[in-house]
């Protein structure tokens, strides 16, 4: 095309009119401002001047409704005259469509490998976490053979020193210690395999997390999910000597995969519960905002320290390890928790001051 400094077509080739947004005869004679929009036209004026100025090519990409479609255009502006610019174009959609088909396949394959790199390091932080109930079972099924065996050469020799009238009280306090230590063994084994459950089943749920890359959501309010955390909690609370309470308000509907979000409330209730002494309070409360909807858990508990805020959210990440182990925590909860709320479009977000207490709030987007 040979255009003037204006920008109006002197002349115009083009071996498929196709490419042009309307025939070459038509285009003649009008000016660009009457065939592009504006920051086309503004870029091709620009490009235009430094060309007449400079008399040096300029080369510039643009994307334009022509005749067969939306098109991608490499422009090549040339001076070929005192007043006249010629612009080279050519049709680069299909260089254009191959350049973006080979970038998808690399954020796939970036995708990919930071899967594979996250699934690494889970599977190496949970054989480590598997390892410690798994131990403690070992340890304790070796113990408990031995408290057995002790038990049963200890009563022959009470049955034998009862008939025979020696004194039966040293063997009589043996198998009494040995029947205490196979209690309290009992109950270890019995924490460490509620430790193991509660691991896999969480591992189990955050590996089905991760693979998802979607849920299917419906139109809810996250209040009555809250309510019904309250009424589920009520009872461990009052056990605890914790009062736990809902600020119930009327909150705009969100896109809520109802089963998944209760299980995300429920972990930040069970956390507070986890961290909040006898005669503290945990308060659920909603809040709305012109684009989301938020629902806040406070406890007045231990709190977390700052440097500590993102860290908790890491799997299988514990501030106080001997604390949580004996919660029955798997390092998790808070990992899955924030899973779910991002395959809900939302955050987690924290806030906490160490003796004071937490605030965690789940930040939906309003449908
Ligand atoms: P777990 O399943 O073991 O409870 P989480 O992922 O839920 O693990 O929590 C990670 C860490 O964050 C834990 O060490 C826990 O003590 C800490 N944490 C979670 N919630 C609170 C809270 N409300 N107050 C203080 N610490 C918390």
């Amino acid at each position: 095309m040979r255009l003037d400094g204006d920008g109006t077509f002197l002349e115009v080739h083009a071996p498929k009119e196709d490419d042009l947004a309307m025939p070459a005869t038509i285009i003649i004679g009008k000016n660009v401002r009457d065939l592009m929009a504006p920051e086309l036209v503004e870029q091709h004026m620009r490009a235009s001047a430094y060309v007449l100025e400079t008399g040096k090519v300029y080369e510039y990409e643009y994307t334009l409704e022509v005749l067969s479609g939306v098109q991608h255009f490499d422009a090549r502006l040339v001076k070929s005259g005192p007043n006249e610019i010629t612009s080279i174009v050519r049709n680069i959609t299909e260089k254009h469509r191959l350049q973006e088909q080979s970038e998808a396949r690399q954020v796939a394959l970036m995708l990919e490998r930071e899967r594979r790199i996250i699934l690494e390091r889970f599977v190496q932080d949970a054989s480590h976490d598997l390892r410690t109930p798994l131990t403690a079972l070992m340890t304790s099924g070796y113990l408990l053979d031995r408290y057995i065996g002790l038990v049963k050469t200890q009563l022959p020799e009470l049955i034998d020193a009862f008939q025979n009238g020696r004194d039966t009280q040293p063997f009589i306090d043996t198998i009494n210690d040995a029947i205490r230590r196979l209690e309290d063994r009992y109950k270890m084994m019995n924490a460490s395999t509620e430790r193991l459950r509660a691991l896999v089943d969480a591992m189990f749920e955050m590996i089905w997390l991760d693979s998802e890359d979607s849920l299917l959501l419906q139109p809810g309010h996250l209040e009555g999910l809250a309510e019904s955390a309250v009424y589920a909690f009520q009872a461990a609370a009052e056990a605890h000597g914790v009062q736990l309470t809902l600020e119930k308000t009327e909150t705009p509907v969100v896109m809520l995969h109802g089963e998944m979000m209760q299980r995300a409330i429920y972990q930040l209730v069970q956390n507070a519960l986890n961290v909040t002494p006898a005669g503290g309070h945990i308060t659920l409360r909603m809040a709305v905002t012109a684009q989301d909807v938020v629902l806040a858990v406070t406890d007045t508990g231990i709190g977390i320290a700052e440097e500590n805020l993102t860290n908790i959210f890491q799997r299988f990440y514990r501030v106080d390890e001997a604390r949580t182990a004996n919660n029955g925590g798997s390092g998790l909860g808070l990992a899955i928790a924030q899973r779910i709320v991002a395959l809900h479009g939302g955050r987690i977000e924290v806030e906490s001051e160490i003796g004071r207490g937490s605030t965690f709030r789940i930040v939906l987007p309003r449908a």
